[in-house]
C-alpha cells in the first residue's frame, strides 16, 4: 500500500525523520487501519506514521485508543503480572546505556544465592504471582549448571508457575538446556534491528547478527519469547523505529518489552537526553497493532519517566506489569539507568501501589501464568 504525502513538516526533537511528510487525518486513520489489518506496511510507509503520531496529538491519542481497542478484543481489560527478580547486578557485557555495565564500577555488585532467590519466589507466590521473571546482567558466576540448579528447583516447589530467563544471549545449547529444566519464556531486547544503530549502541564484541541468532533459537526451542528496544537512545531515527516493527513483524515475539531510554550516571551516555513518553506510547500503540496477541509489559522505565507513565503504556495497549520480588536492600543497585521507581518498596507495597493503579485507570488484575494465546502447555 502507498501513503500520499500531504504536508511537510519539521521533525521531533528527540528523533530526526528523513522522509518529513506527514499524512492527512485520513490517511493517517486508513493507515493504521491497514496495519491492524495484517498488512506489512514497508519502512518508508511506517516512517509516515510514527512522525505524523508524533506530530499531532489528537492522532496520536486516536492511534492509543485504537491499540487499546485490540488488546480488549483479545484479552479483554486484564492486566498480567509478573514477579520480577533481578538475582544479580554483575555483567561482563558494556553496553554503552546500560547503569550496570561492566565498566562501572561505581556500581555496589550483588549476588542472589538460591536461598534468596527461592525466598523472592515464595514471597510471590503467596502474594498470588503465577510468573517469576529471573533477570540478570551476563554474569560469568552463573554457569549453565548452576542455572538449570535454580530452574530446576523452582519448577519443582512451584510447579503450577511460569519461569521466565531474561540472562542474556547464549549459544542455542544453553537455552535448550535451560528449558528442558523447566524454563518457559525468555525474553531479550534486540534494542535495535538496524546494524549501524545497534553498533552505536554496543561494543564492538556484540553484534546485533548474533543477537538475532538468539531470538530465533529461542522462538524454535519452543520458549515464548520477547523482544523489545529503547525509544529515544542517541541516533534512533524513525526510520530505526520502523526497521524495529518489521523486525517484530518478521520474528513474531510472543512478548515486546519497550520503554524510553533514560540515561545512566557513571556511563558513555549520562548526558544524553532521555526519550519521551509520547514517543514510547506511540511504539507501544503501533507493536500492539502489528501483533495483535503480544504480551507488552507497561514498563517500570515508563513508569520512572512520568508518574502515570504506566497507566499511559496501558491505555497504549500494554498489558503486563512487572512488580519487584528483588530483595529491598538490592534493589537500589539494579540500576539500569537514574531515578528508576519502586527501589525502596516492599514486595507486598508493590503489589497494593501497582493493582490501585491499574484498577484506577479501569483496567483489571489478572494472576494467571498470562501465557500468549497461541501457548500449549
Ligand atoms: S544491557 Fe544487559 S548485557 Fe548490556 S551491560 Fe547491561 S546488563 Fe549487561
Amino acid at each position: 500500500m502507498s501513503l500520499p504525502a500531504t504536508h511537510l513538516s519539521a521533525p521531533s526533537p528527540s528523533t530526526s525523520t528523513r522522509s518529513g511528510s506527514l499524512l492527512s487525518a485520513p490517511d493517517f486513520l486508513h493507515a493504521i487501519t491497514e496495519l491492524t489489518s495484517g498488512s506489512a506496511l514497508d519502512a518508508p510507509e511506517l516512517v509516515q506514521i510514527i512522525a505524523t503520531a508524533r506530530a499531532d496529538g489528537e492522532l496520536r491519542e486516536t492511534l492509543c485508543q485504537m491499540a487499546s481497542d485490540l488488546r480488549d478484543r483479545i484479552y479483554g481489560r486484564r492486566v498480567f503480572f509478573r514477579g520480577l527478580i533481578e538475582f544479580s547486578n554483575y555483567c561482563a557485557n558494556d553496553c554503552f546505556y546500560c547503569g550496570i555495565r561492566a565498566g562501572n564500577n561505581t556500581v555496589n555488585r550483588y549476588r542472589l544465592s538460591l536461598e534468596d532467590i527461592l525466598s523472592s519466589c515464595q514471597a510471590g507466590y503467596e502474594l498470588g504471582y503465577r510468573t517469576f521473571v529471573l533477570q540478570s546482567g551476563e554474569d560469568p558466576y552463573f554457569t549453565d549448571d548452576r542455572m538449570v540448579a535454580i530452574i530446576q528447583e523452582i519448577h519443582h516447589r512451584y510447579p503450577d508457575c511460569a519461569i521466565t530467563l531474561s540472562i542474556g544471549e547464549k549459544d542455542r545449547a544453553s537455552y535448550q538446556r535451560f528449558f528442558d529444566a523447566g524454563a518457559n519464556r525468555y525474553l531479550l531486547r534486540h534494542e535495535s534491528a538496524t546494524p549501524e544503530h545497534y553498533a552505536m549502541l554496543h561494543p564492538s564484541e556484540l553484534d546485533l547478527l548474533n543477537r538475532k541468532r538468539c531470538l530465533y533459537d529461542l522462538m524454535d526451542i519452543g520458549y515464548q519469547t520477547g523482544a523489545g528496544f529503547m525509544v529515544g537512545p542517541p541516533g534512533q531515527t524513525a526510520e530505526h523505529l520502523a526497521n524495529d516493527l518489521i523486525f517484530l513483524r518478521e520474528l513474531q515475539p510472543h512478548m515486546v518489552g519497550i520503554g524510553p531510554f533514560l540515561p545512566a550516571s557513571n556511563t558513555p551516555f549520562a548526558t544524553e537526553p532521555a526519550g519521551s513518553v509520547e514517543d514510547t506510547l506511540i511504539m507501544v500503540a503501533l507493536t500492539r497493532l502489528t501483533l495483535p496477541a503480544a504480551l507488552i509489559p507497561a514498563t517500570t522505565a515508563l513508569g520512572s519517566l512520568d508518574h502515570k507513565g504506566r497507566e499511559k503504556g496501558l491505555k497504549a495497549g500494554a498489558n503486563v506489569v512487572m512488580p519487584n520480588l528483588t530483595p529491598t536492600i538490592n534493589r537500589k543497585d539494579y540500576s539500569l539507568y537514574d531515578g528508576k521507581i519502586c527501589t525502596g518498596d516492599e514486595a507486598a507495597e508493590c503489589r497494593v501501589c501497582i493493582e490501585g493503579r491499574i484498577r484506577s485507570v479501569g483496567f483489571d488484575i489478572d494472576l494467571s501464568r498470562g501465557d500468549h494465546l497461541t501457548y500449549n502447555p
